[in-house]
């Protein structure tokens, strides 16, 4: 069974996600736990609390079909000592709102060596950031999102997020979120079905489905392999609609959050039945 739905506002209170994840008949979505392009925000009262976990029940959501997205600002790669503790207490905040929200998943960028450290480096640094702040939390996964290889960012390889996840004491709090742009940007190919199967065979060898908590499902506006983070909605870019069907079709993206960060958000509801059309008539 597939879990549909699309990155919604929380403006005006983090409890507004759920009913706005509702009404576009989503059965799954991401949200900013706070605002995305500040380092700090206030702390949740009890009573954003209880009405969040009021609203995600009221809606019909389970929190293990809802994905967070954290700040952009974040670089637990950052070779400089003072700006990693930064973003190292920023992601705690982070994994600590999604506990205080009844939420099981954080999905995040890796970071970027900023042409200041290697890549191994690089990488080392942010699986201690992970370990750091899975010792200090409780019940929330780490979810290392793939990246389009922009500028000095990681991710961009599926053997970045093996390195990341070989080095993170709780492989039990780590996973993994594809986003279709960015491996697509990122030289992965999903231009036909044997091309999809590659690329997730690929996947498999290298990181591992065990490790996919979710998906992000977006169209591409720049080329293949243009290493360009820049979201289509499905169907009007780069990435045919078969891949997407690929992934609805294939039993293991069930039971995961399936999250739209497409362009056009007045055409989500309509792009959330095209995805549930592509599913196996007995799904
Ligand atoms: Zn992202
Ligand atoms: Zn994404």
């Amino acid at each position: 069974m597939k879990f549909v739905g699309a990155h919604v506002s929380a403006q005006g209170g983090v409890y507004n996600a759920p009913v706005n994840a509702k009404a576009i008949g989503a059965t799954a979505f991401a949200l900013f736990t706070k605002n995305q392009r500040q380092w700090v925000a206030a702390d949740y009262t009890e009573d954003d609390i209880i009405r969040f976990r009021t609203a995600l029940e009221e809606n019909g959501f389970s929190p293990d079909y809802v994905l967070p997205h954290d700040s952009f600002l974040i670089n637990l790669g950052n070779a400089d000592r003072g700006k990693r503790k930064r973003s190292q207490d920023a992601f705690t905040d982070e994994m600590h709102r999604c506990q205080q929200l009844g939420l099981r998943l954080l999905n995040m960028h890796p970071g970027s060596h900023l042409r200041e450290i290697s890549e191994e480096a690089c990488l080392a640094l942010i699986a201690e950031g992970i370990n750091r702040s899975l010792e200090v939390t409780e019940g929330v996964t780490c979810v290392l999102e793939n990246t389009a290889g922009q500028g000095s960012n990681m991710g961009h390889r599926f053997e970045h997020l093996a390195t990341i996840i070989d080095q993170v004491d709780d492989k039990s709090r780590i996973g993994v979120c594809l986003d279709t742009c960015h491996a697509f940007s990122a030289g992965y190919d999903l231009r036909s079905e044997e091309l999809c199967r590659q690329t997730f065979q690929e996947f498999e060898d290298v990181v591992g489905f065990k490790y996919l908590r979710g998906m992000h499902l977006n169209d591409s506006k720049t080329p293949f392999d243009s290493r360009k983070d820049r979201h289509h909605s499905l169907g009007e870019g780069s990435i045919p609609l078969v891949a997407f069907e690929y992934i609805m079709r294939d039993s293991r993206f069930d039971h995961m959050p399936l999250v739209l960060e497409t362009v056009d958000m007045t055409i989500w509801p309509q792009e959330i039945q095209l995805l549930h059309g592509m599913e196996p008539a007995n799904a």
